[in-house]
């Protein structure tokens, strides 16, 4: 589309006029205007086009416009546009049907959600109600949602503002081995530490009192920590031993991002409940939902759940749905995003890694891949300190704006970038990324020691 500065300006001077932006100090943000979005490319109203290494939120697995999906909810808008949840509708039933048919094991019934906030909300009342415990246990270095219940599981400092009823939630330390929380030396030792150090964690709260244990399957925003080979059937083993409900977030981790429909497919392991949102639909339209297993699902046969939404399973959120993963099956995505990883961004990050000094750490799978910058090998300290802003964090900034000006949208987190672009993302595509986020690091390597 032609350049058109003017009317970009018009609808920025009413955002910031009118529109109150999330995790923003509202005098200090700047926010693109977009004109327009198609596949991994979205551009603003200055002529300027940017390859999406963000996919937004991590969340247009799809990449934008797909026209399956776009007809579809055009096609649903013109026969059923909402209906409240207690009725059956086709798409509802069908969307709900396709997910259960991809997650694991016996996770087969959906209750449907807006998004992942309250996909973790719901599943946490859910095994509260089902054990009749309280707790929950999470992980630092985690994140689950901005809602009560999922902003205290949240272990990164967007919980600190909003820890004030956290009644219940206890953190600890999951598997990372380049930062351990164990002083381990491989993957198994950190392993088998912090499943000691989960166990020991559990005794000492009182198993009795634990409803759940929530993990993200592969911590996203916290820094794609791809768990090592034993740790998640390790937590199932736990939580079967103590009556502990098992939940894995695949908020970001699912529906393809991974190479695998859910992330879970790689380890073996089946959660009880299992969180979902984003790839769902790419977010064409919002929705998130709670898988359930046979057994917690039972518990409400003749008991009734005490939670629901008005737009719960909405229909236009639906019919999205069931057209992404029917996209997504038909024009083999979920394998692109597996083999785009192992071929093309895998050993392209590792050969980034060998040539620049600020990356000390490259992790990932499929189209999910985070770069641990840090300003000396040797000493792993991170490029900016933990949760730093203003002047500290500036190194970080002017990496993000030098990806920025060779046209790539970064998706920049503390001292890392992750390269989660769309599942669809051509080989040519991702090679044109990877190229601007070569030249991007030399400003990060400007600040090694
Ligand atoms: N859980 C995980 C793992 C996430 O990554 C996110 C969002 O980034 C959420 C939950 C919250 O989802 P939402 O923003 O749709 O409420």
């Amino acid at each position: 589309a032609a350049a058109d500065p003017a009317a970009g300006a018009a609808v920025k001077a009413t955002d910031r006029a009118h529109v109150f932006h999330s995790w923003s100090a509202q005098g200090l943000i700047d926010p693109l205007p977009i004109a327009g979005a198609e596949g991994a490319y979205f551009w603003d109203y200055d002529g300027n086009r940017y390859l999406d290494f963000s996919s937004q939120l991590v969340n247009t697995n799809i990449g934008h416009q797909h026209p399956k999906v776009v007809a579809a909810i055009q096609e649903q808008a013109a026969k059923l546009c909402t209906i409240a949840p207690g009725f059956a509708v086709d798409v509802r039933s069908e969307a709900a049907r396709m997910v259960a048919e991809r997650t694991p094991g016996d996770l087969d019934k959906i209750f449907f959600t807006n998004g992942g906030a309250e996909a973790v909300e719901n599943a946490v009342r859910m095994a509260r109600l089902h054990t009749g415990r309280a707790k929950v246990l999470s992980t630092y270095r985690s994140y689950h949602g901005a809602t009560a219940a999922a902003i205290n599981l949240t272990g990164d400092p967007r919980r600190w503002p909003s820890d004030t009823a956290s009644a219940g939630v206890v953190h600890f330390w999951g598997p990372f081995l380049y930062r351990s929380a164990f002083h381990a030396e491989n993957e198994q030792q950190e392993c088998e530490r912090a499943l000691a150090h989960l166990e020991q964690t559990i005794a000492f709260e009182g198993p009795q009192s634990i409803a759940a244990i929530i993990l993200e399957t592969v911590p996203g925003t916290a820094g794609i920590m791809v768990p090592p080979a034993g740790y998640l059937a390790g937590v199932r083993e736990i939580c079967d031993r103590h009556g502990i409900v098992f939940i894995l977030d695949e908020v970001m981790a699912g529906f393809g991002r991974t190479g695998k429909w859910f992330a879970a497919e790689h380890f073996g392991v089946t959660p009880d409940l299992l969180t979902f949102a984003k790839g769902v639909n790419s977010g064409y339209v919002p929705l998130g939902g709670v898988a359930i297993s046979a057994e917690i699902a039972a518990t409400f046969d003749q008991r009734p759940y005490p939670g629901g939404l008005t737009y719960s399973g909405h229909p236009l959120a639906c019919a999205s749905a069931v057209a992404t993963m029917n996209a997504m099956t038909e024009e083999r995505i979920v394998e692109n995003a597996a083999e785009i990883g192992e071929k093309v961004i895998g050993p392209a990050l590792h050969e980034l890694a060998g040539r620049h000094p600020s990356v000390g750490e490259v992790r990932g799978m499929g189209v999910f891949w985070a770069l641990d910058l840090v300003k000396n090998k040797e000493t792993r300290e991170p490029l900016v300190p933990y949760n730093a802003s203003g002047a500290a964090n500036a190194p970080m900034a002017e990496f993000a704006a030098a990806c920025k000006r060779g046209g790539l949208w970064p998706f920049v987190n503390m001292n890392r970038t992750h390269v989660v672009p769309a599942c669809t993302i051509t080989e040519a595509e991702a090679k044109e990324g990877l190229a601007a986020l070569d030249e991007a690091l030399t400003a990060a390597d400007a600040h090694t020691v």
